[in-house]
């Protein structure tokens, strides 16, 4: 399998540190509101990883922080605490709205099709490890302390901008625009590791160090929690685009200078999800959730299908008419997929092998899903029988995952009804309403009965809150 490594700049075969099994670490939200479809384009491509590895017979630990501290306003240390932004914007406690937005985060993940990772550590749960790790850093003279604060000393180390070679004077301008000089920093692109002298003192969430109360830095975590559940040697770490300056570049460098040798070998970085105005936000603009879409009547999978149609390496425009694009192809899909007749034949192993191939190829190929895709549309186009499609379609999509049998048996459940009888469905319906009177009158014998007579008749009941509803079996 060829994975494209930031740190390379090329696609490498994908080797892991221990033979069959895979670590992966994955930056986690930032729970001061809802995610929006473009933080979750990064989780869904992410989940396509994880489940290739699966897939692809290694054994995959995945973990995740949640930053519920120390993530600024601005991506380097400046600005405000996000998490107190959030909690006054809304009143709450910082640990109410970090709650309340880390289950919001899984309920969107859960309705995308997004898996959980095994370990998901919020960052307010690992204080003694930040600590643990940035007093060996200063006993290694990576880090000093400046007017109160812990800094990562970035001259002590042999490259620091290990993802491009960025000059110092760009990155002002680029990422810390806007915001105040740290007069406290020895060097420009020194990091703070650990917060004491706060330029803000409401700060909610402090703790006891031996620098004084305070909180960590944004970069220290995902370094602890990485290597508190996955050792000293990672596989694979992923995030989104923007993580690579300055998160990822911090988090190697202190990584590294802590442990003495090499930290990560893999790193993932999906493109951004942008709108016709340019970057996608939470505070300007429509701000794009999944429970918007829903809304508007999307199926949050018809977004997954539609993140997929692209690679993850390529940023992708989003617009209401591409989503409608996205969900006309994914529907049809299904509609094709309803069409095949799961009794046609069986399994012909030979065919399955030489169409999955089409499959592997694609996804061996640093993930490619649009090829993927294309390579469903190759197995519904194939001289083969219906059981050997649908059992390729069913393998692709522990992958995919986009329900399509779950949704081809609803929808030829749909179409049984759509296209029977008028009288057949009249009777039918005739005879459920009579039962629902049976059941009320405690006649079960009779109740009983029509069910066992509409059995004949080849329909399944369904009793929901919502009253009976039936299928063709
Ligand atoms: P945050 O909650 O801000 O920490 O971001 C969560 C994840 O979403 C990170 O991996 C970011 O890199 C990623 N991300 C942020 N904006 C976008 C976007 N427009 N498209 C794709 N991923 C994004
Ligand atoms: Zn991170």
């Amino acid at each position: 399998m060829k994975l494209y490594n930031t740190l390379t700049h090329q696609k490498d075969e994908f080797v892991p540190n221990e033979p069959g099994k895979v670590s992966m670490y994955t930056c986690g939200p930032t729970v001061y509101h809802f995610a929006h479809i473009g933080n979750l384009r990064t989780y869904i491509m992410e989940d396509i990883l994880d489940r290739y590895l699966r897939y692809s017979g290694y054994e995959v630990k995945r973990v995740m922080n949640i930053t519920d501290v120390g993530h600024l306003t601005s991506d380097a240390d400046e600005g405000e605490d996000k998490m107190l932004k959030g909690a006054k914007r809304e009143k709450k406690t910082v640990m109410e709205i970090a709650q309340f937005y880390t289950d919001a985060f899984f309920e969107d993940c859960k309705k995308l099709n997004i898996k959980k990772p095994e370990v998901v550590a919020p960052a307010t749960q690992c204080i003694g490890e930040f600590i643990k790790v940035i007093k060996k850093l200063i006993e290694k003279d990576y880090a000093y302390e400046a007017g109160g604060n812990i800094y990562f000393d970035t001259s002590k180390l042999r490259q620091y901008y290990v993802f491009h070679n960025f000059e110092e004077e760009d990155l002002q301008d680029g990422v810390r625009e806007g915001v105040e000089k740290d007069d406290n920093k020895r060097n420009k692109a020194d990091f703070v590791l650990w917060f004491t002298k706060s330029k803000f003192d409401d700060q909610e969430l402090k703790w006891n160090s031996p620098w004084g109360v305070g909180y960590p830095g944004w970069h220290i975590e995902c370094s602890c929690i990485s290597m508190k559940h996955l050792g000293e040697r990672l596989d694979i770490h992923c995030g989104g685009i923007d993580n690579a300056f300055p998160h990822h570049t911090n988090e190697i460098a202190q990584s590294e200078a802590y442990l003495g040798h090499k930290w990560c070998n893999w790193w993932m970085h999906v493109l951004h999800l942008n709108t016709n105005s340019g970057k996608m936000s939470k505070s300007s603009g429509e701000f794009l959730t999944v429970s918007l879409l829903e809304s508007k009547g999307y199926d949050p999978l018809a977004y997954r299908y539609f993140c997929l149609q692209s690679h993850y390496r390529k940023s992708l425009v989003f617009t209401y008419e591409n989503l409608d694009n996205a969900t006309a192809a994914f529907e049809k899909l299904i509609a094709r997929i309803a069409s095949l007749d799961p009794n046609d034949g069986t399994v012909d192993s030979e065919k399955f092998e030489s169409l999955k191939a089409g499959f592997v190829e694609a996804m061996d190929n640093d993930l490619n899903t649009s090829l993927a895709i294309t390579a469903l549309y190759d197995v519904l186009k194939a001289d083969a029988n219906g059981a050997t499609k649908l059992a390729l379609i069913e393998n692709f999509d522990t992958v995919l995952c986009l329900d399509l049998m779950a949704k081809a048996a609803k929808k030829r459940e749909e179409d049984a009804v759509a296209n029977a009888d008028p009288e057949v469905i009249a009777k039918i319906e005739a005879l459920i309403a009579e039962r629902a009177e049976a059941k009320k009158e405690r006649n079960f014998a009779r109740a009983d009965e029509i069910r066992a007579i509409l059995t004949d008749m080849g329909v399944i009941l369904i009793d929901t809150k919502e009253g009976t509803k039936y299928k063709f079996a």
